[in-house]
């Protein structure tokens, strides 16, 4: 081998720890907008039967779907119905199978005819039709997802090394459920959901590589080093040897810090943090318990749809709820309420935006639909009877939406009530701290709710104007940035004037460097990702709360300009 190409380095941005050695999987995608691809025309048979058992296996889901939904309220079975009847138009199936004949493959062909229907969809006075532009999103989405996964992820050998150019939170479930040994993706954003999940999962990953699906080649051997972001390909033994053996260290390393599950996370002069684990998944409470969390600080309530394709009715949220506040028992759970919207897994209740994140997103999307909020709502509350149940309100800009969200709450409370079914009638209600408004107006959010959880994974890109998923500003968002910081500090100062406690649930809880300044600030409570609870208990260990409050008032006069 030429020693100019031996180890072979390429570099992203690290998104989830962990080394692994494997074989590439290369999982192309071309965004479905832009498909154009032509074929041959001997091939056009095999393209429109691809389409038609795509359509045929949607049509059943579909169907299944509306079964179960049949008792449903009018709003949730009218839009399945919707869904049917575009599946069902004889007119949108024949179109994609002449525009097949043409020599355009089925996935080009669907998207082209769906994208021309829904402009006109999108164009029309009426709303009802342009609620069915969303429809047709959704519809587009999923069968060209039935097409992918028959040759994409039945022959995704397991214990590969994924290389995609993008990835979404439903893909991580898969890749979950496919064990792979680690991800690389060409573009992403740290802070987005899939990222999140990758983390929680324990799912090595490096993204931005640019490139990446050019550069390696299907069944070559790589090394993903993702602590450092970088990648390795053309191995040397010697390279290959020395990541075997940090291999084991790491295994080392995570037994040793087993040894830290049964300790109290305090500081060496007694101050005590709780730490607690963020919950994207009912498969992830196992591994966060045997990791010692003190309860969930977040359940993303909305992860736990991932990969449904209904809103769950009132009797199996109830189920998951319960589920989550036994395992929980005696620590709590805080329960976050669909956080529906932005690049998040909304099941089609949210509507194509422009500007997604800065629309109707979390508790603004569900002020709008109380018949999806009320549902969640009454299977919370019933589930609360251990009273270790805790509500969260996401995305919070104003009082009046604490003030309306209580409304309903209270009104779920009272029908309760009458049908004497139990439940916490001091449930404590808490807001995300995600958004620079509600820094701004703190004060009277404090006195309107029962605790405040600092989501700094929203509040760095709102704060600093930079998308949370986008590679191409993630040298601004950064949640360590002083602007962001100062935030948080008038977050703290607000709840601790009124005294109600104030934890961080945004990745920003597990970041190392950020702990000594976060428990100096005087932060009560962590809430993290699982892979990060240990390391962080180690931290918090070996800190001294005198000297991190003294070093961090240094650091907010200095740099912040904050004097208190
Ligand atoms: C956050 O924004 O920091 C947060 C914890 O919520 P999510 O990441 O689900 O938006
Ligand atoms: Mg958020």
């Amino acid at each position: 081998m030429n020693n100019d190409l031996i180890n072979l380095e390429y570099r992203g941005i690290p998104a989830s720890n962990g080394i692994s050695i494997g074989n590439v999987y290369i999982i192309k995608k071309s965004a479905p907008n832009l498909i154009n691809k032509a074929i041959i025309p001997e091939k056009i048979d095999s393209e429109i039967l691809k389409f038609e058992n795509a359509l045929t296996q949607l049509i059943f889901e579909t169907n299944e779907v509306l079964e179960k939904v049949a008792n449903e309220n009018d709003n949730v079975t009218s839009i399945i119905e919707s869904s049917g009847l575009i599946l069902n138009d004889p007119y949108l199936k024949a179109n994609i199978i002449k525009t097949i004949k043409e020599c355009l493959s089925a996935e080009a062909s669907i998207v082209r005819q769906i994208e021309f229907q829904k402009q006109y969809f999108i164009n029309s006075k009426d709303a009802i039709l342009r609620e069915r532009a969303y429809d047709l999103d959704n519809i587009k989405g999923r069968l060209i997802e039935i097409i992918r996964n028959k040759s994409v992820y039945k022959s995704l050998p397991d214990d590969c090394i994924v290389i995609s150019s993008s990835i979404t939170p439903a893909e991580i479930v898969k890749y979950k459920e496919k064990k792979i040994k680690a991800l690389i993706t060409e573009i992403g954003g740290l802070a987005s959901h899939a990222c999140i999940l990758a983390r929680s999962f324990e799912i090595p990953a490096i993204i931005g590589v640019k490139a990446a699906c050019k550069n390696f080649i299907n069944g070559e051997e790589i090394i993903a080093d993702c602590f450092s972001g970088t990648i390795y390909k053309n191995l040397e033994l010697t390279l290959k040897r020395y990541y075997i053996n940090e291999i084991s260290h790491l295994i080392e390393h995570k037994k040793k810090l087993g040894e830290l599950v049964q300790i109290e996370a305090k500081t060496i002069d007694g101050r005590r943090i709780k730490l607690k684990a963020n919950i994207d998944a009912l498969s992830e409470i196992a591994i966060t318990v045997q990791n010692g969390a003190e309860g969930f600080g977040l359940v993303r309530s909305e992860s736990i749809l991932l990969n449904k394709n209904r809103l769950p009715k009132e009797e199996e949220q109830y189920k998951w709820y319960k589920e989550i506040a036994d395992r929980a028992f005696p620590f709590e759970a805080t329960i976050r309420v669909f956080d529906f919207g932005s690049d998040k897994f909304s099941l089609g209740l949210s509507k194509a935006e422009d500007n997604p994140a800065l629309g109707l997103r979390g508790i603004r999307l569900l002020l709008s639909r109380p018949d999806v909020f009320e549902i969640q709502l009454r299977a919370i509350l019933r589930a609360s009877s251990h009273k270790n149940i805790k509500l969260l309100l996401p995305m919070i800009t104003n009082l009046n939406e604490l003030l309306s969200s209580k409304e309903v709450i209270k009104n779920v409370m009272k029908d309760l009530d009458e049908k004497n079914i139990d439940y916490d009638k001091n449930i404590q209600i808490g807001v995300m701290i995600e958004t620079p408004s509600s820094v701004l107006i703190a004060k009277s959010l404090a006195k309107n709710c029962d605790f405040f959880s600092i989501g700094t994974n929203d509040l760095t890109q709102y704060v600093l104007a930079a998308d949370r998923n986008n590679e191409f500003v993630s040298d601004i968002y950064d949640a360590m940035n002083y602007s962001v910081l100062k935030m948080i500090k008038m977050t703290i100062k607000a709840a601790k004037k009124q005294g109600i406690p104030v934890s961080i649930c945004g990745e920003l809880a597990g970041h190392s460097a950020a702990t000594e300044l976060l428990v100096g600030m005087g932060i009560d409570e962590l809430s993290l990702v699982n892979s990060a609870l240990l390391e962080t208990k180690k931290k918090i260990l070996s800190l001294n709360y005198e000297k991190a409050k003294l070093d961090s008032k240094r650091f907010l006069i200095e740099k912040l300009q904050i004097n208190d």
